[in-house]
């Protein structure tokens, strides 16, 4: 099985190794999450220069041999995702897709579309990064979960199907709960619930804006779901600056 892959890949984060290598967690589209070893990339002259590092988006040349870790061959940048880096709120924004990215996915777990969600994320918080608000992260978080196959039930009750009287949220049932199903459930209110609605719906770069209440709960919501299905936990999406 030794031999060259060939992939884009998004570096999610990296972890200096031995003398003057790197380790880097990455998500390609077609192999989903991976690590790969960067020799030497921390030497003044490596032939990586400095695009070896998080939010990156890249061509790689990856050499798969019996290691369990790939080695980076060759690297060309195809978004160095520059100015995001030069905003607290944009930057924090950045490391927590990433974070959520490499936590939900296990490595050889592949989606294509988280692939592409991730690289649209970063290119958003990249070219305006004012967008890099709490709507916006949970937003996309909202977005992972789908791609996961995780996404909540928002169209009717989870638990009996009623459409027309929904009160609360259930992570256990898997969405949104009438009153008479609502055992385990917290409260969402209708701005919560159109939210919800919404940011799956519409493309990330026109995700819904709520309430601070409203979004308070949206988020409890996705943390439930996450901690449920996918036996994730992963951080509030408090946003700097
Ligand atoms: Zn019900």
């Amino acid at each position: 099985m030794a031999g060259s892959l060939k992939t884009e890949a998004v570096v999610l984060r990296t972890i200096r190794y031995g003398e003057a290598d790197r380790v880097l967690h990455l998500y390609t589209p077609q192999r989903g999450r991976l690590a790969a070893i960067a020799k030497g990339v921390r030497r003044t002259k490596s032939r990586f220069g400095g695009r070896l590092e998080p939010f990156f988006r890249l061509d790689l040349v990856l050499y798969e041999g019996r290691s369990e870790l790939l080695a980076v061959t060759a690297a060309e940048t195809v978004h160095p995702h520059a100015r995001l880096r030069g905003h607290a709120g944009a930057l924090d924004g950045a490391a927590r897709a990433c974070d959520a990215v490499g936590r939900l996915f296990a490595d050889g777990d592949p989606h294509e579309g988280v692939f592409h969600l991730l690289a649209n994320q970063l290119a958003l918080l990249d070219a305006d990064p004012s967008r890099a608000t709490r709507a916006n992260a949970l937003a996309f978080r909202l977005k992972l979960l789908l791609a996961a196959g995780f996404a909540p039930q928002l169209a009717a009750c989870a638990a009996c199907g009623d459409a027309d009287h929904v009160v609360g949220f259930s992570g256990a049932a898997g969405g949104v709960v009438c009153a008479a199903c609502e055992a385990s459930a917290f409260p969402l209110a209708e701005e919560a619930h159109v939210f919800l609605v919404e940011a799956l719906g519409r493309p990330l770069a026109a995700a819904p804006d709520a309430s601070p209440r409203a979004l308070a709960q949206a988020e409890r919501a996705i943390l439930e779901t996450l901690e449920h299905h996918a036996h994730v936990r992963l951080r509030g999406v408090g946003v700097v600056g």
